[in-house]
């Protein structure tokens, strides 16, 4: 059972992503900041 769950946001585009960890949220955010040059944001979803 996961408490959690992580919204990628991209300010830029339309892009978002839902990781069930932090971790994966960082990487994806990473990904896309590098890959378009996009500002991601990471929020929290209870
Ligand atoms: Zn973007």
């Amino acid at each position: 059972m996961r408490d959690h769950r992580f919204h990628v946001v991209c300010r830029d585009c339309p892009t978002e992503l839902l990781s069930d960890s932090e971790r994966d949220a960082t990487r994806l955010a990473a990904d896309h900041e590098n890959a378009a040059g996009h500002n991601v944001a990471i929020g929290r979803v209870d």
